[in-house]
């Protein structure tokens, strides 16, 4: 142990020289966010076992291009000669992190809601972007947006993709679709109201739908328990996103809401604050998706609520709220209810001293969760949510190469997630602690 710490403390010094170095240089090269065809070879890690069935130690990686094309135990597998080693010294890799509950243009009631308020759409881009960039390097490879406005987040999944841009890979709901009053910014009303809001956002690029089926812990009006759309609007929008291939999901935390649109047809609920045992039932039968941000409402959130100036009437409903929505978490844990990590703050978010995305993943442990469930639930499951498990969340040949590295095994202590100090996505490493690479 002491070896290696000694070990750890001469590379990160030698790192630390060369980091130096490079800032010296005024044409030190940037992160290129085209992979083209070089072939990178992660060596020395341990490979976390996603699917239960135990880590490879002393790992081989071989990534070519943004694929990865094998991985082994040392010595198993050929490292081509044109190769680039990156030592990975005893760390842990896994698959990239996926968050599925994001708003990069996020604005929350306080004072720094309100400083946003006249915030103009360039405005709003720029923040995004610099949103985007902080949730890659904080580990996050893939974010669902689940609500955004006058569609900024189609623009910036457009310049992420020419590499304009550097942050996660995008897929997102565009604007929330609400009926007039509702927890959203795009208000409609009647079947051909949410008939025609749905098609816009597909015609957008949307890849899911968002609506809103009940109030939110910030609305001044209204219940949370309430249902307000009528059968007629809520069938029609789920027949019509279905019919174009997309899924819908719903900020929901009432149990009748939720009633109502399961047996319409809904895929996904996001939140889920007051969720019943019946509800949860019906979802783990018809294999339905929650997406619980259980951070929103636990103590984390009362530090960052304060922290951005929301008043006190907010954080007592976030008090109050935190206690239902923490026995619903538990509830759908001991169930086997479909879960998929999402947090409603940014993914890179300080939360209970760590990152949104990874205190998120602890108190899915400590409500139930072993620490390997945790780690799909950010992983393996979220590509299941969003239909890409041919492309990404395992370390896998075939697959994207989005692969996260830390210092101990997160399957063992969920905590490990703390320790990101590595990040690749689409074969580039944006981020490498230990050499001194980080993306500007
Ligand atoms: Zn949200």
């Amino acid at each position: 142990m002491k070896i290696r710490q000694l070990r750890r403390w001469a590379i990160g010094l030698v790192a630390g020289l060369a980091a130096v170095g490079a800032q010296a240089r005024p044409n030190a090269e940037p992160v290129k966010t085209d992979p083209g065809n070089a072939t990178i070879v992660l060596t020395g890690g341990n490979v976390v076992g996603i699917d239960g069935e135990g880590a490879i130690r002393d790992a081989v990686v071989v990534i070519h291009g943004d694929k990865i094309v094998a991985v082994g135990p040392a010595g198993s597998v050929t490292v081509p000669q044109e190769a680039r080693i990156v030592p990975m010294d005893g760390k842990w890799l896994i698959p990239g992190l996926m968050n599925m509950h994001v708003h990069l243009g996020l604005k929350l009631p306080g004072a720094e809601g309100a400083a946003l308020a006249s915030e103009t759409d360039p405005e709003l881009a720029l923040r995004m972007a610099a949103n985007a960039r902080k949730s890659l390097l904080s580990g996050v490879t893939t974010v669902r947006l689940v609500g955004e406005s006058h569609g900024v987040d189609f623009a910036l999944r457009r310049a992420i993709q020419r590499g304009e841009v550097i942050g996660p890979r995008i897929k997102t709901a565009g604007e929330i679709i609400v009926p007039t009053g509702g927890h959203g910014s795009l208000e409609t009303d009647g079947p051909y109201g949410f008939a025609h809001a749905a098609r816009e956002q597909i015609k957008q690029g949307a890849d899911w739908i968002k609506i809103a089926i009940s109030g939110g812990i910030a609305d001044t009006h209204g219940s949370i328990a309430a249902a307000p759309m009528t059968d007629e609007e809520l069938s029609t929008l789920i027949e019509v996103a279905h019919r174009n291939g997309i899924p819908v999901t719903a900020h929901n935390g009432s149990p009748a809401a939720a009633e109502q649109s399961l047996r319409l047809g809904i895929d996904c609920f996001e939140h889920g604050y007051y969720l019943t045992e019946a509800n949860l039932k019906e979802m783990k039968a018809k294999g339905k998706w929650l997406v619980p941000t259980i951070v929103v409402s636990q103590a984390g959130a009362r530090e960052f609520y304060k922290k951005i100036g929301s008043p006190e009437w907010y954080l007592e409903r976030v008090d109050s709220t935190g206690q239902e929505h923490w026995k619903m978490l538990q509830t759908a844990i001991r169930m086997g209810v479909n879960i998929a990590l999402g947090t409603d703050q940014f993914p890179y978010e300080p939360n209970g001293g760590t990152t949104a995305t990874v205190a998120e993943a602890e108190l899915y442990n400590k409500a139930g969760m072993t620490p390997l469930q945790a780690l799909r639930a950010g992983t393996v499951e979220t590509a299941r949510l969003l239909r890409i498990e041919d492309q990404v969340g395992r370390i896998k040949p075939g697959l994207y190469a989005d692969i996260v590295a830390v210092e101990a095994d997160p399957t063992a202590d969920i905590s490990a997630l703390r320790t990101i100090d590595f990040v690749m996505k689409n074969g580039v490493i944006y981020r490498d602690d230990a050499h001194g690479v980080m993306a500007d």
